[in-house]
């Protein structure tokens, strides 16, 4: 998951607090120590981290809890309250307005994830109803433009490149009678392998003839600290509206380029969490911490799902993962549902309560094409055997198979993802009761905490 470290060393300190007996003084010292520990070395700016910490122990030791909340909650809430602080408050998004083109300009180093992040976004919009179109202004990489096309191309975007003129401000002007006819136009930039005056000053000066809407930095996840420095000079020069993190998807510990966007006070607008066109989350700081604090993000998970399902379908699949319902029909959809919403992994960590929830790579994603044949062998099933199917023995197997045109071996994988699946449902089932608890949690915090949290 999404700084996995960070959030197991948080959901760890968060629960010494549940467990203990009593809350004192000496126990929020501790709590505090802890929360140091977990985000120095998730590479978290220092004077954040102390600026914070400091604010959790004065409002721990001295506000008071309002009535019908016991301190432990209170004390989780300052905790989740401050980290929302710290990363961001409020979900920023892009607000594209209605002018043709409302231009949106990504500038970072040298593979930070602007070109990808670029395509990513474009498909956004397209999605979301805007005409589209990108412009390849990174004239420094023989190959940069190539890649933006081709990237443009697979999501059928247009794109304006040139690889023969060498001056990135003639590229703009060429193109310029074109862009009235798209909503939305994003703009790719060179980047260099480090911060460079040139590579700044290049910067600068698109910035001031282009005068984007947005002009968005984007930085790799993985940069730590150095996340700091590189924020404050591209805003020097080029007023960065805000950030986009990439690669939130890898092991990196994050937390110098999410804590750099404070110190710079522009917002995160965006996340990138992998290497394919939808790989993209539009960030909103209250479910982030939801999921780092392992209360899940139901928000996210239904946006996420907008896409290929209806609201109501996915609220009945985390439902009924949630209690343990299953059985073969069950399994069928589930499979589908979640194909097409990405790996398992991801939606599970969304879930309120299963975040912290280990589960076996990969489980319910299997190929489309065994996919439809597992549908022909459900369609060959008894009614009995559908809600029992523990009944298929090899009898039935054999007729099973032949019914539906499949092999007895694919009647035995599906039986056998079956039993696995159920398995961990009742892994599942068994956090239900934790789920019910933070639900009780989140509903005493009356409207504090993600909309989509209290249900
Ligand atoms: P640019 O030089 O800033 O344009 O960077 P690119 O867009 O070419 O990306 C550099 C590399 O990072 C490519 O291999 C991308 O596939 C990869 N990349 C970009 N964003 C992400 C992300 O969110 N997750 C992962 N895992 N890889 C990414
Ligand atoms: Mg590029």
């Amino acid at each position: 998951m999404v700084m996995d470290n960070l959030g197991s060393k948080l959901r760890q300190t968060l629960s010494n607090i549940t467990r203990s007996i009593f809350i004192d003084k000496k126990l929020i010292n501790e709590l505090v120590k802890d929360i140091q520990r977990a985000l120095l070395s998730a590479d978290v700016n220092v004077k954040l981290v102390f600026e914070l910490t400091e604010k959790i122990k004065e409002r721990a030791l001295e506000e008071k809890e309002s009535k019908g909340i016991d301190k432990k909650t209170h004390i989780i809430n300052i905790v989740y309250e401050e980290l929302v602080n710290l990363l961001g408050k409020e979900e920023k998004g892009i607000k594209v307005e209605r002018k043709k083109p409302f231009k949106i300009m990504m500038v970072g180093l040298f593979g930070s994830g602007k070109t990808t992040s670029i395509v990513k976004l474009a498909k956004y919009y397209n999605k979301r109803g805007y005409k589209v179109a990108a412009l390849g202004l990174d004239v420094h990489r023989p190959a940069a433009s190539d890649q933006l096309k081709q990237l443009c191309d697979s999501i059928k975007i247009d794109c304006f490149i040139d690889k023969k003129e060498k001056d990135p401000l003639q590229i703009w002007k060429i193109y310029e009678k074109e862009y009235k006819d798209y909503d939305v136009l994003i703009i790719d930039t060179a980047g260099r392998a480090a911060l460079s005056e040139d590579l700044l000053e290049e910067i600068r000066i698109l910035y001031d003839k282009i005068k984007p809407d947005e002009n968005l930095l984007v930085m790799s996840a993985d940069i730590g600290q150095a996340a700091q420095k590189q924020a404050e000079a591209f805003n020097k020069n080029a007023n960065v509206s805000g950030v986009i993190v990439t690669k939130m998807d890898g092991t990196a510990k994050a937390g110098g380029s999410l804590s750099a966007c404070n110190a710079v006070k522009a917002p995160i607008k965006f996340l990138g969490v992998g290497e394919k066109v939808d790989d993209l989350e539009l960030y909103n700081p209250e479910g982030f911490v939801s999921r780092l604090l392992g209360m899940g993000d139901l928000k996210a998970l239904l946006e996420k799902a907008k896409d290929v399902i209806t609201e109501e379908e996915a609220k009945d699949i985390s439902e009924k993962f949630v209690k343990g319902e299953f059985n073969l029909i069950d399994l069928y959809h589930q499979m589908e549902a979640m194909n097409k919403m990405g790996p398992l992994g991801k939606v599970m960590e969304m879930i309120p309560g299963l975040g912290s929830l280990e589960m076996p790579k990969d489980l319910l994603k299997v190929q489309e094409g065994k996919l439809k044949k597992w549908k022909y062998v459900i369609d060959s099933c008894r009614k009995e055997e559908l809600e029992n199917p523990d009944l298929i023995e090899r009898s039935r197997i054999e007729r099973i198979a032949k019914g539906s045109g499949t092999t007895s071996k694919e009647v035995r994988e599906l039986l056998k993802q079956y039993r696995l699946g159920k398995k961990v449902m009742k892994t599942v089932g068994g956090k239900a009761m934790k789920t019910k608890d933070i639900n009780k949690l989140v509903k005493q915090f009356k409207g504090k905490m993600p909309k989509g949290l209290g249900i």
